[in-house]
């Protein structure tokens, strides 16, 4: 496997295995890789003769105060993950090369970033659309792969992908999770043993609104009451938002509709902030 640090090694890379007539699938991470975001890359493997797995702890998406700093981080054993699930080439470049002095441009996507986790981390969502558009022009992917454990960062990507022109097609994948129920997260390792425990409540919150709305409950208001009581008895530090989407718009609901919804949440532990989402069909 190829490690690349620079910009334009990668880009002299991936035009030449363009020339090549390969197709190309790229997988950005901040590494601290776990088996969901090696199941990102084996689902790029399937679409792509080659794949470029990113690392980069993208600052730009940290808000002050945040965890950038602390961020976990083990390269080599990410390498060796990252190989056994088929990457050929990880893009793992510094702050200096990806923002040298003097940067100033951003990418905005307005609709659709300034609720939910854009509402609680108001600079995230230009810090990620613009990593991911400058990691596009680098890696010049035929397919990228996002994960659906982000649901709204995987929407705003095909928005900007879609607004912007951008020639690659962005591939949504599932999310992974423990035995438990608990999605797999880079941050689950901030997590004490009680807390640990006690997170495993988010997706169970998550399925008891799923049976709800599919035993014909539509009230939002019933829904996130039951799902609040629920998630309050694993003792949060804080519940951000309990939120009911519509998938295709990213708008928030105050009736369940069909054919779907998706519900997300983000629920603090001591320091530790996790997200959660669950997309349920709706009948008519
Ligand atoms: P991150 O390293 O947290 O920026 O995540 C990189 C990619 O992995 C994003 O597309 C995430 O949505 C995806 N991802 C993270 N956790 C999971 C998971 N549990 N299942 C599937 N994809 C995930």
């Amino acid at each position: 496997m190829k490690i690349i640090a620079t910009v334009r090694e990668m880009q002299e890379t991936s035009e030449q295995l363009r020339r090549e007539g390969k197709r190309i699938g790229v997988v950005p991470t901040m590494g601290f890789l776990h088996a969901g975001h090696t199941s990102l890359i084996v689902k790029a493997r399937e679409l792509s003769d080659v794949v470029i797995t990113t690392i980069f702890v993208n600052p730009t998406q940290f808000g002050p105060g945040e965890d950038f700093e602390r961020y976990p981080r083990d390269f080599e054993r990410d390498c060796k993950k990252a190989e056994e699930a088929g990457s050929t080439i990880i893009f793992s470049p510094d702050v200096r090369e990806m923002y040298p002095e003097g940067f100033a441009s951003y990418v905005e996507v307005e609709h659709g970033s300034r609720i939910l986790e854009g509402k609680f981390r108001p600079t995230h969502f230009r810090g990620v659309t613009t990593v991911v558009l400058k990691l596009l022009n680098i890696t010049k992917p035929h397919a990228v792969v996002f994960g659906q454990k982000d649901a709204q960062q995987a929407f705003l990507i095909q928005k900007m992908v879609s607004d912007l022109n951008v020639e690659t097609s962005v591939v949504v994948a599932p999310i992974v999770r423990e035995k438990d129920g608990l999605a797999l997260s880079s941050r689950n390792v901030y997590l004490n043993g009680t807390e640990r425990e006690r997170a495993t409540q988010l997706y169970r919150s998550l399925k008891f609104a799923k049976e709800k709305i599919q035993q014909g409950e539509r009230s939002v208001d019933i829904l996130r009451a039951e799902m609040k009581r629920m998630l309050q008895s694993a003792q949060p530090t804080q519940i951000d938002y309990i939120a009911f989407v519509r998938p295709d718009l990213f708008q928030e609901i105050e009736h369940i509709q069909p054919p779907s919804v998706l519900i997300a949440l983000a629920v603090r532990f001591g320091g530790t902030r996790l997200i959660d989402n669950h997309l349920v069909s709706v009948s008519s």
